[in-house]
């Protein structure tokens, strides 16, 4: 027997019309280099409608790719809804890759428009010669200035003259709205694309209570890089809900955010571990001076929390960050840590260890951990093994790429993550396969020491690495930034470290450096920093 519904797709423009009906009078703020611009979600979809047609009218068709070459601001965000609710698909470049990264990724999409921030345009211009496919280029004038012809259209103009669509195209929940390259740690980017099916459950799914618990009476800042894994879906769960949206523009350092987040009451963050450390610290010198008591959530993903952070934020400003794990293969969440009731209230060691978790699978994604043959794990909170993923918006294949024999095993995504999970459910990273440090046929977590590592007062950051040893393959080299002033010796690191781990885990050698190199996306760039103590002399 069938079920007597109605045959509903689920397509972002759903999303978008049920904020045309209900979120009219909504705030969307966003810093740009002229200042504060603030409008309201009327005005947002208008403008949305109004690049609908202007799009068309460029030659924009079902199945397009839309290329965005932006920071987080209104009109990039008008992208964001325009193409996919045009039948086009949005595909977001990172601005921080590589000029060839991006030349690949532009001419492997095979992009036809692209829109560029004003202020990117010297970074733009290097790369445009060599796309190969981009038929216009659009220039979102943020710096206030009138568009130069010669670098392309003034989106400004576009939208003047166009008239706000009125209709959609009948949508297929399964055709494309979105594109994201991973960054390409190893080899090309790998080409993702989102279906509308997709991102809609994915975004019913994030709002959730237990997950991101976003609401109409929510104010987002979302720090995170649109072009970062969708921004992790928080600008979708922020259209569905009706939050107020804060967008920062370029100005990502802690000087600019905690003031928009004062007089903007900031609810609920998401960000990069490296650039909530950084807005941790500066609010921490700065106390009196900003009031920031709006903010109720922050969600922490893309890499390990810090324990340090963690517990920093809690004891300070009386927010426990959440621990969400993603990628931009799993659109991207995959897991978020919300604490069950029988294990709240834990003693206070035991509750932050759980919070450091990466918490419990959304609903609709399963996980699993196997071993190198492909076995399954036990779930015991010890055995690891690579993390394995499947669900409703989980990658099932690369864009036009042959690697996918080896990222899928029998239906589910391989993650290259390695994980444990525990009775619970809980999930918990221990290391990337390719960081994990291989120590005469053993692993050892790079994360656990640096996180260990990390927790030592006069250490600004940490990283690990594995270094070709001659007797066990590969041993633990801890990269260690001092804070300014900080006086110590390697042996000061391994003490302050020793009585937590097994002896051989402990780092052969600690070197003291600038600053961890860091990717596009913010994380520890441990590819930069093996190649440059490949051949470290470890002592005798
Ligand atoms: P890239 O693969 O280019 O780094 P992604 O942003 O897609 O870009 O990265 C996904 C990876 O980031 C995951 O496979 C995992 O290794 C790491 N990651 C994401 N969230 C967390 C987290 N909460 N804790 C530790 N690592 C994380």
């Amino acid at each position: 027997m069938r079920g007597l519904m109605m045959d509903w797709p689920l397509t972002l423009t759903t999303i978008l019309e049920r904020a045309r009906r209900l979120h009219r009078k909504r705030e969307i703020v966003s810093r740009t280099p002229l200042g504060v611009h603030r409008y309201s979600y009327g005005d947002y979809v208008e403008r949305v409608d109004r690049l609908r047609t202007a799009l068309a009218g460029l030659g924009v068709g079902p199945g397009d790719r839309v290329a965005t070459f932006a920071w987080n601001s209104y009109r990039h965000f008008e992208v964001y809804f325009a193409a996919p609710c045009m039948s086009a698909v949005i595909h977001t470049l990172n601005v921080r890759l590589f000029p060839d990264q991006l030349v690949y990724i532009a001419n492997h999409a095979q992009d036809k428009v692209v829109l560029v921030d004003a202020t990117l345009l010297p970074l733009f211009n290097k790369i445009r010669p060599q796309l190969t496919s981009i038929q216009h280029v659009i220039v979102l004038p943020d710096d206030g200035k009138p568009v130069d012809p010669a670098n392309g259209l003034d989106y400004e103009e576009l939208l003047a003259r166009s008239a706000p669509a009125s209709d959609y195209p009948a949508i297929d929940e399964n055709a494309a709205a979105g594109m994201c390259y991973t960054s390409g740690t190893t080899g090309n980017p790998k080409g993702v694309v989102y279906s509308h099916r997709a991102i809609v459950l994915h975004t019913m799914v994030q709002v959730g209570a237990d997950m991101m618990g976003m609401t109409a009476k929510d104010t987002l800042l979302a720090i995170v890089p649109l072009f970062h894994a969708n921004a992790w879906g928080l600008p979708y769960a922020a259209v569905m809900s009706g939050a107020k949206m804060v967008w920062p523009g370029a100005f990502l350092q802690p000087a600019d955010l905690a003031p928009l987040m004062e007089t903007e009451r900031v609810t609920l963050v998401g960000g990069v571990p490296t650039i909530i450390g950084a807005l941790y610290q500066y609010l921490r010198e700065n106390k009196s001076k900003h009031d920031i008591s709006s903010l109720g959530r922050i969600f922490v993903g893309g890499s390990a929390c810090p324990r340090s952070l963690m517990e920093g934020f809690r004891r300070d400003f009386g927010v426990w960050i959440s621990h969400a794990w993603g990628m931009t293969e799993t659109t991207p969440i995959g897991t978020v840590a919300a604490i069950k009731p029988h294990l709240e209230n834990l003693p206070p060691e035991e509750e932050v260890g759980l919070r450091l978790k990466q918490g419990l699978p959304a609903p609709f994604v399963e996980i699993r951990i196997v071993d190198e043959s492909g076995k399954r794990l036990p779930e015991d909170g010890k055995a690891f093994g690579e993390l394995q993923v499947r669900g409703p918006w989980i990658v099932s294949g690369y864009y036009r790429d042959p690697r996918d024999a080896e990222s899928f095993q029998d239906g589910w995504f391989r993650t290259g993550d390695v994980a444990n999970i525990d009775p619970e459910g809980y999930l918990q990273l221990v290391d990337r396969t390719k960081d994990v440090v291989k120590s005469g046929g053993e692993w050892i977590s790079s994360v656990d020491l640096e996180n260990a590592i990390m927790m030592h007062p006069q250490v600004l950051e940490a990283a690990v690495i594995g270094v070709s040893h001659p007797k066990w393959q590969e041993r633990p080299l801890a990269c260690v930034v001092p804070k300014p002033g900080a006086t110590l010796t390697p042996g000061d690191i391994i003490a302050a470290i020793k009585d937590r781990f097994a002896t051989w885990w402990l780092p052969n050698d600690v070197v003291f450096i600038e600053a961890i190199p860091k990717t596009s996306v913010g994380k520890f760039d441990k590819k930069v920093l093996r190649d440059r103590f490949k051949d470290h002399q470890w002592p005798e």
